[in-house]
């Protein structure tokens, strides 16, 4: 082998930070705080209090390698954390406070989190489990002295005092770039949660192709607000890509609501925001009620669950918002697919340039995919076939922390996602379902989430599920459960009626049910495996 004669610089998360100090050092973040109030400094700032927590964390006795978790919203000292942990060679634990607690036990003994960092909202919630903690050495509350909490845990600091403590003199250590720098567990529907523990490697690799023009463009150019929580895949990693690209960051802290995220969106002139269907439908809703429209706005990312064309339609007609809908896992750090449109695209009608914004998108680059059969066989990439979606590449896993679930590649490399999915020959694919969400009904799958669309679509509907319930004659069929939004009234006749419209008779659910509220998952999915059970019983009407 003849080597290559390039600078081997590894690649390093402090770089990111060190970067947007040194060539946008002026840009500002900005922040809801917890505590109330709006804080604004400039990445300058930010690395300089990055490095005096690094200074921090050394004399709290945390070596490279150590776990150090996270209960913490979008906010500026998160965003310390996370470019000091990494920098400093430790591992930063983000954990999910959605979780259950029993959840949150498991994780941080499972991780062996040294030190947790928490915001003051969950200060409460870990009073609560500190007791069965056992690797845990103390807590930092994430304010300054005058907000600091009377509480019962134990060896509890001030991160500002801890921070005033300290010196801004920090030379980053220079570390291999396999080394690991994150750790995210799933949300764990069925069994515990697994942790995905990214590296150096992984995550500016993922960054650049989150800034790349066919990722999510992030460029200078962007005033950035993730709503996706940095405790959800690394906020989809725009927490990096930000100072990657040097735009200026918006962090919205405890406060999702319509109102809230409108205020910050118009105040701070937001250009890029990312985010799950059900902020958007909050944000729209509050809208529509009050009469205002996206001023400032220009792309709106919907990931996490699939983005309903109802819901593209009005970003886009009525507030004149470009979606950009994306697909990807915890496991793939996680952006997979992303839907951009091609050249040819532009010439489209409004209704197909929606059917092809309803599919998650194209793979960017560094993603490789497929479909398969149950027997590994695969199948056409010609937009009908559905099948298991695997994938492979720089920064997907290669299997989740201390081993849980065994080997998760094949022989190939290939991860199989749990997503059924189709591909066509442009290489947009589209998500039909989770594979144990599929309703078989006859000889026939029937996508829930194709039935979902639609149903969101109807006017009264807020939100859809749609799930198997067994069947004597088709073994299973379909039944849609629905809330409906405030003040609406529709009945199950409409419903069937306005489903019938759009569907082969065949898919139409055989029945709907209202509920009040539907279960959801950490990450904002819909709990189907809940829903199945609760409807377990359920009687379907007879046959016509
Ligand atoms: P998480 O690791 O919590 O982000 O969940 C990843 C899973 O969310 C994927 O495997 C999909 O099942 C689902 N998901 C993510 N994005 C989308 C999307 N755009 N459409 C449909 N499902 C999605």
């Amino acid at each position: 082998m003849l080597a290559g004669l390039m600078q081997p610089s590894p690649l390093s998360i402090a770089s990111l930070i060190e970067f947007a100090d040194r060539f946008h050092g002026s840009t500002e973040l900005v922040t809801r705080t917890v505590e109330g109030p709006i804080h604004r400094y400039t990445y300058h700032d930010a690395h300089r209090r990055a490095k005096m927590l690094a200074n921090a964390l050394a004399a709290l006795g945390l070596h490279s390698g150590d776990r150090i978790g996270t209960l913490a919203w979008n906010v500026h000292r998160h965003f310390e954390l996370y470019f000091a942990v990494s920098g400093m060679g430790a591992v930063l634990h983000t954990i999910n406070p959605r979780l259950f607690a029993e959840q949150i036990v498991y994780i941080v003994n499972h991780a062996e989190d040294r030190w947790i960092f928490v915001d003051l909202t969950f200060v409460p919630l870990l009073e609560r489990l500190a007791e069965h903690l056992q690797s845990v050495a103390g807590y930092v509350i994430m304010t300054d002295e005058a907000s600091m909490p009377e509480t019962s845990l134990p060896n509890a600091r001030c991160y500002e005092t801890l921070l005033a403590e300290q010196s801004a003199e920090y030379s980053w250590p220079v570390l291999d770039e396999t080394c690991a720098s994150s750790l995210c567990y799933t949300s764990g529907t069925t069994g515990n949660p697994k942790g995905v523990l990214y590296s150096h490697r992984s995550t500016v690799l993922h960054s650049f192709c989150v800034c790349a023009a066919d990722g999510l463009a992030v460029s200078s150019r962007e005033v950035i607000l993730p709503v996706v929580p940095m405790f959800h895949a690394n906020a989809w990693g725009v927490a990096y890509a930000a100072p990657m690209s040097g735009a200026k960051l918006v962090l919205p802290g405890a406060k999702m609501d319509g109102a809230s995220i409108f205020e910050l969106l118009h105040d701070e002139r937001v250009t890029l925001t990312l985010g799950v269907p059900t902020v958007w439908l909050m944000l729209l809703d509050y809208c529509e009620s009050s009469g205002q429209a996206l001023s400032h706005l220009e792309r709106v990312v919907i990931g996490g669950a699939a983005a309903p064309r109802s819901m593209i339609e009005r970003f886009e007609r009525d507030h004149d918002v470009e979606v950009i809908h994306a697909w990807g896992m915890t496991e793939m750090s996680p952006l997979g697919t992303v839907c951009n449109l091609l050249p040819k695209h532009a010439t489209l009608d409004a209704e197909a340039r929606l059917d092809l914004k309803v599919k998650q998108g194209r793979p960017v680059y560094g993603v490789d995919l497929k479909i398969t059969d149950d027997e590994n066989h695969e199948l056409p990439r010609d937009g009908r076939a559905f099948g298991r979606l695997k994938v492979r590449g720089p920064w997907i896993t290669n299997g989740y922390f201390r081993g849980e679930g065994g080997a998760v590649l094949d022989d190939e490399q290939w991860f199989d996602t749990g997503d059924v999915s189709t591909l066509d020959p442009d290489g947009f694919m589209q998500i039909t379902d989770r594979s144990k969400d599929v309703i078989k009904s006859g000889g026939e799958w029937i996508s829930s989430i194709d039935l979902e669309n639609h149903a969101i679509g109807h006017p009264a509907v807020a939100e859809a599920a749609v799930i198997a319930v067994p069947h004597p004659k088709w073994s299973e069929r379909p039944l849609l459960v629905v809330r409906t939004r405030e003040n609406a009234t529709v009945t199950r006749e409409e419903i069937l009626a306005w489903m019938a419209q759009k569907l082969a008779k065949w898919q139409v659910p055989d029945d709907v049910v209202f509920v009040d509220a539907l279960p959801h998952t950490a990450t904002g999915k819909i709990r189907k495996l809940e829903l199945r059970q609760q409807f377990a019983e359920h009687q379907l009407p007879d046959e016509d």
